[in-house]
């Protein structure tokens, strides 16, 4: 199955041929910063990722004390994917860039400790 996605404004398009890797969620301090809330993320190896557009970059210290390096669109900051120091080739792009193209069926929580009060522990 092939996956696609897109930045909000449609200059970022990505492509994965392959499923993901691990579809997961993460309840750490810098996600709820970031987005709000938990992230509902999908993993793939950043090689088998195919991007059309130019992205841009930061970089932050994670929670794991590594570089974490966050991707989004010049055009509309739509955040595309992150990539962690500590799992190298490593690539997390969020679930809802997918659309309703896959039903999300996360099966790993990360910093469940942190995980809002009013969130529901997955059903593992
Ligand atoms: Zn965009
Ligand atoms: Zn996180």
């Amino acid at each position: 199955m092939k996956y696609c996605a897109k930045c909000h404004c449609g200059e970022i398009t990505l492509e994965m041929e392959h499923d993901p890797m691990m579809q997961f969620m993460c309840h750490c301090s810098i996600c709820h910063q970031r987005i709000g809330t938990s992230i509902s993320a999908l993993a793939w190896p950043e090689h088998e990722i195919n991007i059309d557009g130019n992205l841009k970059s930061y970089k932050i210290i994670g929670g794991s004390g590594m570089d974490m390096y966050y991707y989004y669109c010049p055009s509309c900051s739509c955040f595309i994917y992150n990539k962690p120091e500590l799992l190298e080739g490593m690539a997390y792009v969020p679930a809802g860039l997918l659309g309703d193209q896959i039903e999300f069926k996360p099966t790993v929580e990360l910093w469940s400790g942190n995980r809002p009060n009013w969130m529901k522990k997955l059903p593992l």
